[in-house]
């Protein structure tokens, strides 16, 4: 007799928009293969303290345009450490469960592949994440929602620059990563950027800033990812930093140093969590839409210890080992096309 497939699904790490689209698409997926799913709350942590729920073909309705997710979400301490997953795979097995779908970033297939190595458990990753840093796919589950979100945000900032004859530093997400700088700079007309993965120069940009003031530019954005720079924020070779606590955002470092340097006024504006919240772009949707169902196909076909994701429009397998190794480069000749557009 063939087994019957029971699949267990969770959301971990960030939340990210588009993780509900996810996980509608990996419950009618499966259901229409007449497999059965089982959600875990709160992301490992649920695994591990047997917090579960029967998905049925009703349990995702009306989810598809709703931010979050409705299984929550956590960062599990628990599941760091080898007794956490050991409980975590007994909680699997009590349920019959006969592989895991994780909807997460990096950190969450990480764990996904520490499970897999230890109890030879099947597990499938679908990368939702804000910071599209995830290797094997060109985009993660919710990038463009929070790339839009921030531009929208840059647009009505541009307002009241452009009324005050401003320059605005706008923070948005990326400790690590500059990618949502990077997009929501070229699509929001920005005339800075500075992201993580560059050794920032502050004089060099607060002179571009002089010289599109002279021409006459009414405002400009700089738009800076939240771990830009690191603890290389010096103004000038030689000068000393200015103070720089974790508690306080570098964009009020970035503010005072332009402004010094360049005499206009500066005013802060750190985006923060509205990037991550509100309905999903109809391009998130359908990536999370694609990848869940995808996810389904491939466990019940037999293959795990791989996350999908699309490349090239084409929708492909990664494997764990593979996808965490490393996770695609950010473009700097796009960087240099926001500072030639942006003069
Ligand atoms: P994301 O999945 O968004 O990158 P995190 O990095 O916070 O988020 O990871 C989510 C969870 O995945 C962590 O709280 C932890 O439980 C688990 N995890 C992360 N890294 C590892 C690891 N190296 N080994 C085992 N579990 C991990």
């Amino acid at each position: 007799m063939e087994t019957r497939h029971r699949i267990a699904v969770i959301t971990s790490g960030g939340d990210a928009p588009g993780m509900n689209a996810a996980l509608r698409s990996v419950v009618r997926g499966a259901l229409s293969r007449q497999a059965e799913v089982v959600g875990f709350y709160t992301g490992y942590d649920g695994l591990i303290n047997d917090d579960s729920v029967k998905l049925g073909v009703h349990s995702v309705s009306g989810i598809i345009n709703r931010g979050g997710t409705i299984l929550h979400t956590a960062r599990s301490a628990d599941f760091l450490t080898e007794p956490g997953r050991a409980k975590a795979y007994q909680v699997l097995e009590k349920h019959q469960c006969t592989g895991l779908i994780i909807l997460g970033g990096d950190g969450s297939f990480r764990g996904a592949r520490d499970l897999s190595h230890e109890y030879k458990f099947p597990v499938i990753g679908v990368p939702t994440t804000i910071d599209n840093d995830v290797g094997g796919t060109d985009y993660t589950i919710g990038f463009d929602t929070a790339v839009n979100n921030a531009i929208l945000c840059i647009d009505k900032i541009r307002d009241t620059a452009e009324s005050h004859e401003r320059v605005f530093v706008v923070e948005v997400m990326g400790r690590n990563r500059g990618f949502i700088a990077m997009e929501a700079a070229l699509a929001g007309g920005a005339e800075g950027i500075l992201v993580p993965e560059i050794k920032p120069d502050l004089p060099a940009l607060a002179e571009r800033l002089i010289k599109g003031h002279r021409r006459g530019k009414t405002s400009s954005i700089v738009v800076v990812s939240e771990g830009a720079g690191g603890a290389d924020m010096s103004a000038r070779p030689g000068e000393d930093e200015l103070p720089r606590s974790p508690s306080v955002s570098i964009s009020y470092h970035v503010a005072d140093v332009i402004a010094g340097l360049t005499g206009l006024e500066v005013r802060v504006c750190v985006l923060g969590h509205i990037q991550r919240g509100g309905p999903p772009t109809a391009f998130d949707r359908s990536l999370a839409s694609r990848l869940g169902a995808a996810a389904v196909d491939h466990l019940l076909a037999g293959t795990h210890d791989v996350m999908v994701g699309r490349q090239m429009g084409k929708i492909v397998i990664t494997s764990l080992d593979e996808s965490l190794k490393e996770s695609q480069a950010l473009d700097k000749k796009v960087l240099d096309l926001v500072e030639r557009l942006g003069r």
